[in-house]
């Protein structure tokens, strides 16, 4: 039994990189073949002076969009990406005579327990196997040292003990292909981020874009360059599509998770996904609150999001702290079930220390809040629920702002968008020349939730203030249990 994608297909990339250049050419693009970057230095306004191996070029913005190379030229600008290239083979036969006779093409076969994708190649077979997280190879040294100096275009040996156990599984699926021979095998650098997808969008540098990453660059490229094309013009994405926002990783991203999960995305490309999937390679990782030892002594089995290990349930006693996933009930349905039965009707206490935390302060803190959210700026003292607008009044961010002196607001955001906000808000007041600055404490600053009907009285018992007047949307700061809390 299978699926069948009647779409589906299959195109030669050389000539698909060729029509896109000459789309390009036909607006105005130029393209420079043969001409290497080698450094890459930002002036006061904003503009690169990109330097080429035939001198230099001032370019208002700056795509990267090296593939491989990527991370070499991030690092021309002083800055670092995650990306690792992984061996990657397939293997092309000779005419096979049963595919030969066939009258039309057979549609591109994805087999996952074989864990290969198989398809016609003019008269005979393609096979390209996404080898085992074990077997499979990655260009670690690459990772550390950089490119070789001079690699270009080439290709590693192939290795057919890796692709053997694939191989095999086809031969069994596709009987004439265990009769064909091979005319020849391709094993070259496919560069990965952690979780496959790309990085495409500004990076945290003015003016500095990305399209790298790309484990499907032929798939991917022309819809990521038309979206990416569309929010330089536009000063906004045209719909949102964090999955792939550059600053979804942060200097929690080391080289070692980057290489352990990407050999994972890699060796479980053809896997059965579960709901609320967790993969453990590369954790925990340095993500933890304060708090972090005394939840997971309380039973706390952790999840990862943006790199913070951080509680997903909480076992019953006697109940083994194990991820056993599931397409139906799970073993932690009844424990969260619990959890949100003793909120809904007594309390709880939630660790949101993943959320991001940054300070806005200065002189002109209140009137670039004020221009740059669409909800009133809290008076002293007070939170709003705000949001920032892009240009056309679509949602870019949902913020809690609190004005916690005159010319300071402590904004709080999503964890998964910390850098993703940051990166809005310091660019319009860097293009506004705005005189405020920016503090990131997100890493700095627990943060918990007190919820339920009874929290009040809970935390009454710790400090007087939440029997006199503190109402909804206010803040304060206050001493709990030794600890200076806002
Ligand atoms: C064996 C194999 C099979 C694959 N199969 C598929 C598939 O079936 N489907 C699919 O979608 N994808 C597939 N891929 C992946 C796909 O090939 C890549 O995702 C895609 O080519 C990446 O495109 P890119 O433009 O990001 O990078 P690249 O194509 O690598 O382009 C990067 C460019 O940057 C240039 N450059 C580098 N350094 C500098 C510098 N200093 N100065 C100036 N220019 C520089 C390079 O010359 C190059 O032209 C496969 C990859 C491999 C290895």
């Amino acid at each position: 039994m299978g699926l069948y994608t009647a779409s589906d297909g299959h195109v030669d990339p050389y000539s698909l990189t060729q029509a896109i250049a000459k789309g390009a050419r036909k607006y105005g693009a130029l393209i420079f073949q043969g001409l290497g970057v080698t450094t890459l230095n930002l002036r006061e306004d904003g503009r690169w002076v990109v330097s080429t191996t035939e001198g230099d070029i001032l370019a208002n913005r700056v795509v990267n969009a090296a593939g491989f190379w990527a991370k070499e030229i991030a690092k021309l600008a002083g800055s670092d990406l995650p990306l690792v290239p992984n061996h990657h083979q397939y293997l092309v036969t000779s005419t096979v005579p049963e595919v030969k006779a066939l009258k039309r093409e057979i549609p591109v076969l994805r087999h996952l327990e074989g864990s290969f994708y198989l398809r016609m190649e003019r008269d005979g077979l393609l096979i390209g196997p996404y080898e085992s997280t074990h077997t499979m190879r990655q260009c670690e040294d690459w990772m550390w040292n950089g490119v070789p100096e001079g690699f270009g275009k080439e290709l590693f040996e192939p290795d057919m003990d890796r692709l053997e156990p694939h191989l095999e599984i086809a031969m069994q699926l596709v009987p004439c292909f265990a009769d064909a021979s091979i005319q020849s095998v391709v094993n070259g650098p496919i560069t990965y981020t952690p979780d496959v997808l790309p990085l495409v969008g500004p990076d945290m540098l003015p003016n500095m874009w990305l399209a790298a990453g790309f484990g499907y660059g032929i798939i991917h490229g022309g819809g990521m360059g038309s979206y990416l094309a569309s929010w330089i013009i536009n000063g906004q994405p045209p719909f949102e599509m964090t999955e792939c926002d550059p600053l979804r990783f942060g200097s929690w991203t080391t080289n070692d998770y980057v290489l352990a999960k990407a050999r994972e995305s890699y060796g479980m490309n053809n896997a059965v996904t579960y709901p609320h999937e967790e993969r453990f390679a590369g954790r925990p990782t340095s993500r933890v609150s304060g708090a972090h030892e005394v939840l997971e002594s309380e039973g706390a089995c952790m999840q990862i999001h943006s790199g913070w290990e951080q509680p997903a349930w909480f076992t019953s006693p006697g109940q083994q702290p194990q991820y056993c996933p599931s397409f139906q009930r799970t073993n932690w349905h009844e424990a969260v079930e619990k959890e949100v039965d003793l909120v809904m009707t007594s309390a709880g206490i939630i660790d949101l220390t993943p959320f991001a935390k940054i300070i806005v302060q200065g002189r002109q803190a209140a009137a670039f809040m004020d221009y740059m959210t669409a909800n009133s700026v809290p008076p002293l003292g007070r939170t709003v629920i705000t949001h920032i607008l892009s240009p056309t009044g679509h949602v870019y961010a949902e913020l809690t702002v609190t004005r916690t002196h005159e010319d300071t607001f402590l904004v709080i955001t999503g964890s998964g968008v910390e850098l993703h906000d940051l990166r809005w808000l310091q660019d319009y007041a860097r293009r506004g020349n705005w005189n405020v600055s920016f503090a990131n404490i997100t890493e700095d600053m627990g943060c918990l939730s007190v919820a339920g009907p009874k929290s009040k009285d809970i935390l009454s018992t710790l400090s007087p203030v939440f029997n006199g007047k503190f109402p909804f949307f206010s803040c304060k700061e206050v001493t709990l249990a030794g600890v200076k809390t806002t």
